[in-house]
């Protein structure tokens, strides 16, 4: 059904419109299920999901009984726009995907779009999403994050490299067949230190959620103690630079004003822990304007 078609319906006023529910089920632990989950899929007339197989043992737990449609990528336009069809004809329809919350590097995104362009209330249900779990533990900054959802196997060097400035702490999925592959990468492009917190199998038995250098995780992967299996979030801690420019200049600016060049560039060493190097080019720059 084209947008134009879903619009006519809406205005001639036909029908009654219903609601697009997006649902958040457990990345794990059957127990994060919401109250408010359960409540919306008992009440929907559909429940979309991206394989029918897997959602159907959650909703058998639950004791839920709804009419269930297959929505996954390759038939995403499709049954988005037969779902908008049953919506604008008073249906009722939640989303839900394997694990977590939907249209996070899993569909849903078309749905969405086409029910809002129709002018139907789009609800979320929030609940488990394993990159909020993950940063919520991983005791990095949490003000500035970039979600990478998977990286391109071809792609992944040159979008790390995108990566290598970026401030804020970096959350990429990984499968467990090529989170070694990952790391190795990682270390040819970002370097042996910078910190990376692998979390694995969270909310269930064998979670593990480990901070460590990027060398460090290597030998991890290598020997075992992060076995490859399971689910993986990577979170690589973001690049310092820019606080650390701000606050050295500060620094820098003060002593400046009590001291000489090295003298400056030394202390300022000691307080931010920027190389010397870094300092002395900041301390001939701020020179220069003042
Ligand atoms: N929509 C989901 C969400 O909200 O997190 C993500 C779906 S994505 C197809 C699946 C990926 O999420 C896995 O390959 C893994 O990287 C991550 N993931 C899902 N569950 C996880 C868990 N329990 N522990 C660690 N990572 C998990």
């Amino acid at each position: 059904m084209k947008t134009e078609l879903v619009r006519s319906y809406l205005y001639t006023g036909e029908m009654s419109m219903s609601k697009l529910y997006i649902v958040a089920t457990p990345i794990g632990n059957l127990k994060d299920m919401t109250e408010r989950a359960i409540e919306t899929l008992r009440s929907v007339d559909w429940i979309a999901a991206e394989d029918t197989r897997r959602s159907k043992k959650l909703l058998v737990h639950f004791d839920l009984k709804a009419r269930m449609r297959s929505y996954h990528d390759h038939n995403e336009r499709q049954v988005s726009e037969q779902l908008v069809a049953k919506m604008l004809a008073g249906e009722s329809v939640a989303l839900v995907s394997d694990a977590g919350t939907p249209l996070i590097s899993d569909p849903g995104y078309r749905i969405v779009r086409l029910a809002r362009e129709a002018g139907i209330d789009v609800i979320p249900i929030p609940g488990a999403s394993a990159m909020l779990a993950a940063l919520s533990v991983s005791g990095l900054a949490t003000d500035r994050f970039v979600f990478m959802g998977f990286l391109k196997k071809k792609a992944r060097k040159k979008q790390l490299q995108s990566l290598l400035r970026e401030s804020g702490t970096v959350i990429i999925y990984e499968a467990p067949h090529r989170v070694s592959e990952l790391m190795d990468d990682m270390l040819a492009v970002l370097g042996a230190d910078r910190t990376v917190v692998v979390a694995r199998e969270l909310t269930k038995r064998y979670e593990q959620v480990i901070s460590g250098s990027v060398a460090e995780q290597r030998a991890n992967l290598k020997d075992g103690t992060i076995p490859e299996k399971g689910e993986f979030v990577i979170l690589l801690e973001g690049m310092t630079v820019d606080y650390d420019e701000h606050r050295a200049d500060e620094v820098l600016q003060f002593l400046l004003k009590e001291v000489a060049v090295s003298k400056a560039v030394m202390l300022a060493a000691k307080v931010t822990g920027v190389s010397k190097n870094e300092l002395y080019q900041r301390a001939l720059a701020i020179k220069d304007v003042s």
